[in-house]
């Protein structure tokens, strides 16, 4: 059987008939692909950290032809995030980011600029930057990559520019102005609607803390809502965030 490769980010495994694991990849073209690792579950499985969360590697896999799922033979780690992600104040962040992957991103889309988004949070994330500011950035970004992110001072309705303060609608479709709103109640205010637009222009990498420890729950409450409503899902991991509560 000849073998197929593939380089991809792990975003996620189970186990599977005892001793083997499925795990998802996120791959740079090909959107996220299943594969079965066979014996994975075992104490000491031959992929060793290969198969750790987000983990870069190179994957070598084969079809039968009667299984729907390829079956992994072999791989190579080509950059290992284990130590980044697998620390204390970072890993619920991780899972979160995961869990909006698997269930946000459409099966076969073109992942290139979804894979470089969670390359740039790890690498930052890796380098020292907080997890509390890259967590936003990523949300941002995977709303805008896929169409649904609005112009946070641009209002919905009436198309005013530039607005200081707007309102969330109730369906995360955009915001309102002054002028417009109609019982919205969720407010972004300046700095909340600056921040939005900085990520437009900056990358991971130079997120500083801009923003106040209530404005930042607004903001991550905005994304995270928005996100939920258009996937049609609840992020069970977001619950775990320290930040938050
Ligand atoms: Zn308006």
């Amino acid at each position: 059987m000849p073998l197929e490769s593939t380089e991809a980010l792990v975003v996620g495994s189970y186990i599977f008939n005892e001793q083997d694991k499925i795990v998802h990849l996120l791959t740079s073209s090909n959107g996220i692909q299943k594969i079965v690792a066979p014996g994975s579950s075992k104490g000491k499985n031959r992929f060793g950290s290969l198969l750790e969360l987000f983990t870069e590697g190179e994957f070598f896999f084969y079809r039968k032809e009667d299984r729907e799922l390829a079956t992994l033979s072999k791989g190579d780690v080509i950059t290992s995030y284990f130590e980044t992600v697998s620390e204390p104040g970072r890993i619920f962040y991780f899972y979160l980011i995961a869990e909006i992957v698997m269930k946000f991103v459409p099966p076969n889309f073109n992942s290139e600029r979804i894979y470089k988004l969670i390359k740039a949070v790890l690498n930052s994330s890796r380098d020292g930057v907080e997890m509390k500011y890259l967590i936003l950035y990523f949300m941002v970004w995977i709303l805008r990559i896929e169409g649904m992110m609005f112009e946070a001072g641009r209002c919905y309705k009436c198309n005013s520019q530039h607005n200081l303060k707007v309102w969330v609608m109730s369906d995360f479709r955009g915001v309102v102005c002054e002028k417009c709103k109609n019982g919205e109640s969720l407010l972004l205010e300046k700095t909340g609607i600056e921040f939005l637009e900085w990520t437009k222009r900056n990358t991971a990498s130079e997120i500083f803390e801009t923003l106040s420890s209530k404005e930042y729950k607004i903001v991550f409450l905005i994304l995270k809502s928005k996100i939920e409503h258009h996937g049609e899902f609840n992020m069970n991991s977001a619950r775990y965030l320290v930040d938050m509560n």
